[in-house]
């Protein structure tokens, strides 16, 4: 068949010349790679989702919240205990009185507990809290805090920075990979463009791109991305389209009161909406072909 006369083939992939990221290179591994966090497992052909509030407020707030998400079938809670704040005058999170609090909610209902790692002082500490780190958008390269978790054994979210491309996250990856942890997953969360309708621009085409690059998983916060309640649905389920192996939402049970991202953060009954919508897309699990570029 003739093609188009403005359309030039593509150029070979280059593949004598290996990818920088060589551990996370979808070249790695046979196949995609799933990540074990306590039992539940991230990737692989069922949706994973991380629900709740921004941060712990006080334990009343978070096992009401960690109920109606349990209820509605999230898998793991999130709830900051050490918040990056852009102000020094923000709520700053509760710090060990919150993992104490998420210790409460890993009993009574048997979620697992992701908490964000700020410096590598706090590493002890969440070790004994928490089933799955994560690293925040604002140090997703800071190169020595990766390579701290990448020396502890738990597995890690590791956010896209809000300037990083594509490949310089690929890279941070690296950074834990190489010190022996191989349980990381990617978490596209927006980029900083010149649109100030939304908090940040969520970058979906960087999902389909991972998929194609690398063997690990790959998660999406629509919470962060958009920084508008009623634009999570829509964009949760465009990131399942994408090829997302895991949603991390933000749930507050009274949003107005939160003291932190409450804008952001869907009621539980639209959080019971967005589960249904989701599960909707995908009844039967994902397909889990490897996309080949
Ligand atoms: C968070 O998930 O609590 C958070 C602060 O997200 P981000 O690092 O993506 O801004
Ligand atoms: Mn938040």
């Amino acid at each position: 068949m003739d093609t188009l006369p403005h359309y030039k083939s593509p150029q070979p992939a280059e593949e004598s010349i290996p990818p920088p990221y060589k551990l996370a290179s979808i070249h790695a591994h046979q196949g995609y790679s799933t990540v074990d966090v306590s039992g539940t497992t991230i990737g692989g052909n069922k949706l994973a989702v991380v629900a709740g509030p921004c941060a712990i407020e006080d334990a009343k707030q978070a096992l009401n919240i960690a109920r109606e998400v349990k209820k509605h079938g999230a898998d793991l809670f999130r709830g900051g205990a050490f918040k990056p704040r852009t102000s020094p005058y923000s709520f700053q999170g509760l710090g060990i009185k919150a993992l104490n609090i998420l210790d409460e909610v890993r009993a009574e209902t048997g979620l697992k507990i992701v908490n964000e790692i700020m410096s590598a002082s706090q590493s002890d500490v969440l070790l004994k809290h928490v089933d799955v780190l994560q690293i925040g958008s604002r140090n997703a390269q800071n190169f020595e805090l990766l390579k701290c978790v990448g020396q502890m054994r738990k597995p890690v979210i590791l956010k896209r920075g809000f300037a990083t491309t594509i490949e310089e996250w690929l890279l941070s990856a690296e950074y834990i990979l190489s010190e022996g942890n191989t349980q990381v997953i990617f978490c596209e969360r927006g980029i900083r463009t010149f649109e100030p309708y939304t908090r940040n621009t969520i970058d979906l085409s960087a999902v389909a791109l991972l998929k194609t690059l690398t063997h690990l998983p790959v998660m999406v916060d629509p919470s962060h991305a958009t920084g508008l309640r009623e634009l999570v649905i829509p964009m949760a389920k465009a990131s399942v389209a994408a090829g997302a192996d895991a949603l991390m939402v933000e749930v507050h049970t009274d949003p107005d009161a939160a003291l932190s991202d409450g804008r952001q953060s869907l009621y539980p009954e639209q959080f019971e909406q967005l589960m249904y919508e989701v599960n909707l897309m995908a009844p039967f699990g994902r397909s889990q072909s490897v996309v080949h570029n």
